[in-house]
């Protein structure tokens, strides 16, 4: 059996979790935590990182300190997962879903303009795939019409725009460490600030309303209820199964790029046949490898071909119902322009095993049966 993911583990989670319970603190916030953000400031050339809860509670935290009032409007894609949408109406926000490019399935910045109405707050900027965004042209709408810009970056942790780490060119950027990931804690994320603006304010909100952390710097002699809050602080376990994570985060990013390109190089000649469509990494983006995806004629097809697949062992998803069309999309927003690719494009698209220590033959037996299935030679 082929599985479609398998979750990461680089062999030092053991050493790292045994040091954080014999520290005798589990909480959240102590040296792994604190290890984690500064390891990706310094990577990332990050003006401040916290570890949060998941890469939901990170959009969560982004959304509200973007001071989002009820009725506002977020622009978005409907092509993405549920969390970028509902972090938004945590808030009371209006979404209004764009359409997406057909080449790389992010947001067609193009449409973006176009949505704007004078309730519009923030622009969503998610990078499927870990493949970028087209940000200097979303970043310049946002400036002309004084929006803020979240980036997605779940996906997009290790991955560049034009040289600069994604999640780092919004006003804030939002990383998922679930297993599904490229990097892992099990269940996290992490919050990007890009203005300093906003560090007390999210160190409030993600420590229950408190200003413990500027207690714990020396800053105040007492911590006390300050404002409105939650509670975003993984525990120590997770930072330091992350921690063993991030420390071989180049052999983790260098291994699946390795299995990437086998599967383009591969299935090249299965898409110049013109049975399938193989992904766009568009200049100026560094992508990390998070999927390795392909598009069938329609849904047909590739409702056939998942089921045979399966039949052979091997384990293929699809995703996303477009947003617009879930119910919960349906109540909480409307769709801008036309959708001229959202539903067309998710219905054809599939994703082929991808995580981690996936082995060469194992990619090798993949590409054999979907040349079988298309009843192409090679
Ligand atoms: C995985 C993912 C999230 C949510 O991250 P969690 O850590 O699972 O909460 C949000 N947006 C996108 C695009 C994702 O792929």
């Amino acid at each position: 059996m082929i599985h479609f993911n398998v979750p990461p583990a680089t062999g030092d989670e053991l050493v790292y979790l045994e040091q954080a319970i014999q520290s005798g603190k589990i909480c959240g916030d102590g040296d792994f935590t604190r290890k984690c953000n500064s390891w990706m400031e310094r990577r990332f050339h990050a003006q401040k990182v916290l570890l949060t809860t998941s890469g939901t509670t990170a959009l969560d935290m982004a959304m509200i300190l973007c001071g989002l009032q009820p009725g506002d409007e977020v622009i978005l894609p409907s092509f993405t997962f549920s969390s970028t949408a509902t972090a938004a109406v945590l808030v009371g926000a209006k979404l209004v879903f764009v359409d997406v490019r057909p080449d790389t399935m992010n947001i067609d910045e193009t449409r973006i303009e176009q949505a704007i109405t004078d309730r519009t707050r923030v622009i969503v900027a998610m990078h499927y795939a870990g493949v970028a965004c087209e940000m200097d042209t979303i970043m310049d709408i946002a400036r002309r019409h004084n929006l803020k810009v979240v980036e997605d970056a779940a996906q997009a942790v290790m991955a560049t725009y034009k040289g600069r780490a994604l999640g780092t060119i919004g006003d804030f950027g939002c990383y998922s460490f679930h297993e599904t990931k490229n990097l892992s804690m099990g269940e996290g994320g992490a919050l990007v600030i890009n203005n300093s603006a906003y560090n007390e304010q999210a160190e409030i909100l993600r420590e229950k309303g408190t200003n413990r952390a500027k207690f714990f710097r020396g800053q105040v002699d007492k911590y006390t209820w300050v404002d409105f809050g939650d509670s975003y602080l993984p525990s120590e376990l997770n930072a330091a199964y992350l921690w063993a994570q991030l420390q071989k985060a180049d052999e983790i990013n260098d291994d699946r790029m390795r299995s990437w390109e086998i599967y383009r190089r591969e299935l090249e000649p299965l898409a110049q046949a013109g049975k399938v469509e193989l992904p766009v990494v568009p200049q100026g983006c560094v992508h990390n490898a998070h999927m390795f995806y392909l598009k069938c004629r329609d849904l047909e097809e590739r409702t056939a071909l998942i089921a045979y697949m399966k039949e052979q062992g091997i384990q293929l998803v699809f995703h996303y119902i477009p947003l617009h069309s879930s119910p919960a999309g349906w109540k909480f927003g409307r769709f801008d322009g036309q959708d001229l690719y959202t539903t067309v494009e998710s219905d054809r698209l599939v994703r082929l095993p991808m995580y981690y220590g996936l082995r060469p033959e194992d990619i090798e037996e993949v590409v054999h049966h979907l040349y079988a299935f298309y009843g192409v030679a090679r």
